[in-house]
């Protein structure tokens, strides 16, 4: 995390990090997700196994959500996968959606949202309202380093969803962004 952060870190490492941070994150995410038990052969005899029985979807938030993708798929490689796009108005930090394409009938999966940076909460919020408006009803938020002030939104207007964070720094400035942060996720991860 403290690379991450630091400003001088090149967006090789940056990628690299927040590959790691997420893969710690989600290893915490999918730990209690249910499980079937079966049996296989190993070379010298027969195994009680457990394999992973639920749908799993993984939603990463464009842009900055696909810098955490990768790793959640090298942990659950059979995730399925879909996209929400949400654009931040720089003025206003209002989220807008341009994209959208997320498998149907989620209300058997359990959805992974992949959104780096939960600053006011107002894209995750409008992530989960479209995921709910496709039937999820189990929805795991992953972010890299949350404020306070989204954790308390979404509390309030989405509950039931269950937020992993790796840091929970102080608060927003008045642009709406993270303080200390990492700055604008997206632009590090890309080099723009
Ligand atoms: N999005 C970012 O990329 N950084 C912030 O600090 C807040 C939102």
């Amino acid at each position: 995390m403290s690379r991450l952060r630091e400003r001088t870190t090149p967006c090789d490492e940056f990628r690299r990090l927040a590959r790691r941070v997420t893969l710690l994150l989600a290893a915490e995410a999918t730990k209690d997700l249910p499980v079937a038990e079966t049996e296989v052969d190993t070379p010298l005899e027969r195994a009680r196994v457990r394999r992973l029985s639920s749908r799993v979807v993984a939603v990463p938030v464009l842009r900055a959500g696909l810098g955490m993708l990768d790793a959640f798929l090298e942990l659950v490689p059979q995730a399925e996968v879909g996209y929400f796009g949400l654009e931040r108005n720089e003025e206003t930090a209002e989220a807008r959606r341009y994209y959208e394409k997320v498998p149907k009938d989620l209300a058997s999966a359990v959805v992974f949202l992949l959104d780096p940076m939960l600053a006011t909460g107002g894209s995750a919020q409008m992530a989960l309202d479209g995921l709910g408006g496709l039937g999820a009803v189990q929805v795991r938020l992953l972010s890299i380093v949350s404020a306070p002030e989204g954790v308390a939104h979404l509390s309030e207007v989405a509950p039931e969803a269950i937020i992993f964070t790796a840091a929970l720094d102080r608060g927003l400035n008045d642009r709406k962004y993270i303080l200390p942060g990492l700055g604008d996720f997206g632009d590090r991860l890309f080099g723009t």
